[in-house]
């Protein structure tokens, strides 16, 4: 079988093609049975005539082998690209026949309960608005990764199962069978593997990374995200911030967003503070919302460390004196915070050379120069009251590389479900994850977490208390 797509039929006209699909819908008039084939790139219909297609039900995927004519004049459709076309079924199979449908695949599925779009994701990606976004998504990712290219990033993956990583959530926790009573974490970002990659003299690192996080859920949360992960040696806030400024500009152009400003505004933090209430903000216009405009901003100047939050179990283990930072101990303090920080005094003003990149109320990544000497690395723990022999075992292996030729670096990692959500005009970043997780922790089809045997938990040495 030679198989022609939908949109390739306008050129087809009184050729004899075979189309593969599904049933979008049908029509019997009895004598004559219409059904709308639809595959990737539109929908056609067909005519099927003494009975033929009148067995199908839709979302069928069937086969259907026959001429492409012009339509006449009156039944021309101009709601549909291939409106002015129809192929008249000389033959067909059906490829899977499809039962009654638990959810409707037309429409934009909004008023579709969210349990049941997720039970059934795979119906609910096929309807137009979920495929639209399916792709943006694949696209964005193809014009990230060419700028990238560009810019000699050199892409590398780092591991899953690793040790805590510090990013100030909850981490999610893999037993090892070959250690019992042992465990590994799931990254809650490369953080400190991308690090490690400056050391290792890549200079520019990124990676499409899946981060894990156990964090309290919200409607439009789940545990995994994915970032844009980069990293780069030799490199000042400012250069920084102007390369990902480029990189993130030029793929949504690409991809056809709209900005607002060719050049992103920078805010410090307590200017934000005080116009916005917020470190996260809307610059847009009621106008500007309504045609998808995309307004970025930088923050800047974020103070480095506050005050535990005692209602949040991370905070608390990770801030043993009181005080835990604000978005990432890896980052070194300013310039004009140096003195303060070295003798951990007048801590609530020490100023992180952290940026956070904000987008229509969101915020849409963030990163920081890092702290590069071993000396500034341990004096944000001991700030923290992490104890000598603390500090050795949760960073001790950043200590230790920072002594043998650590060059200055600096990264960021940009929130890829949140920018692709707002690119395509959406609420919620489950509509921009092809199975993203439900509001109460389960994944997407597999009903996932679920008991495991009493084998598998023998193995690990495991016993549920
Ligand atoms: N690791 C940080 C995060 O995931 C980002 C960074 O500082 O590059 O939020």
């Amino acid at each position: 079988m030679q198989r022609t797509l939908v949109i390739e039929t306008l050129q087809k006209i009184g050729e004899k093609v075979t189309l593969c699909g599904w049933v979008d819908s049908k029509r019997d008039h009895g004598k004559v049975t219409f059904v709308d084939l639809r595959d990737r790139t539109g929908k056609i219909q067909a005519v099927g005539i003494g009975g033929k297609l009148s067995e199908l039900t839709t979302e069928s995927v069937i086969e259907i082998t026959g001429p492409i004519n012009a339509r006449g004049e009156k039944s021309i459709n101009p709601n549909l690209p291939t409106g002015t076309v129809e192929i008249f079924v000389e033959d067909y199979k059906i490829l899977n026949k499809a039962v009654e449908l638990p959810i409707l695949v037309e429409g934009d599925g909004h008023d579709v309960n969210e349990e049941m779009r997720l039970k059934y994701r795979y119906l609910d990606l096929r309807r137009e608005r979920m495929q639209k976004i399916v792709r943006l998504r694949s696209k964005f990712y193809q014009a990230l990764r060419e700028q990238l290219e560009k810019k000699d990033f050199v892409e590398v993956e780092t591991p899953m199962l690793t040790k805590s990583t510090k990013e100030g959530a909850r981490d999610f926790i893999v037993p090892s069978r070959f250690n019992p009573g042992k465990f590994y974490a799931l990254p809650q970002s490369p953080q400190q593997y991308k690090q490690l990659l400056m050391t290792a003299g890549v200079e520019n690192y990124y990676q499409f990374a899946r981060c894990i996080r156990d964090e309290d859920l919200r409607a439009d949360r789940g545990f995994e995200f994915t970032q844009l992960d980069l990293e780069m040696s030799f490199v000042t806030q400012e250069e920084l911030m102007a390369h990902v400024e480029e990189i993130v500009k030029n793929a949504i152009k690409k991809v056809g967003g709209k900005l607002q400003n060719e050049t992103f505004p920078v805010i410090p933090y307590t200017e934000a503070i005080a116009k916005y209430g917020a470190d996260k903000f809307d610059m847009r216009s009621e106008e500007e919302k309504k045609d998808g405009t995309l307004a970025f901003a930088w923050v800047v100047s974020f103070p480095f460390f506050k005050k535990v939050d005692k209602k949040d179990i991370a905070e608390v283990r990770d801030g043993k004196s009181g005080w835990t930072f604000t978005h990432n101990p890896f980052s070194r303090p300013v310039p004009e915070s140096a003195e303060d920080h070295k003798n951990g005094q007048n801590i609530e003003n020490i100023v992180t050379a952290q940026y956070d990149l904000v987008c229509n109320g969101f915020e849409a990544g963030g990163g920081s120069i890092r702290a590069h000497d071993p000396e500034v690395l341990k004096q944000t723990f001991k700030i923290m009251g992490y104890s000598d022999e603390e500090i050795q075992s949760s960073v001790g292996h950043m200590l230790e590389a920072f002594k043998l030729g650590t060059p200055p670096h600096g990264g960021i990692a940009l929130g890829l479900d949140r920018l692709v959500m707002l690119l395509a005009g959406e609420t919620s970043i489950k509509e921009t994850i092809a199975f993203p997780m439900s509001s109460s922790g389960k994944t997407a089809i597999m009903d996932a977490p679920s008991e495991v045997s009493a084998e598998q938990l023998k193995e690990l040495g495991i016993k549920i208390a």
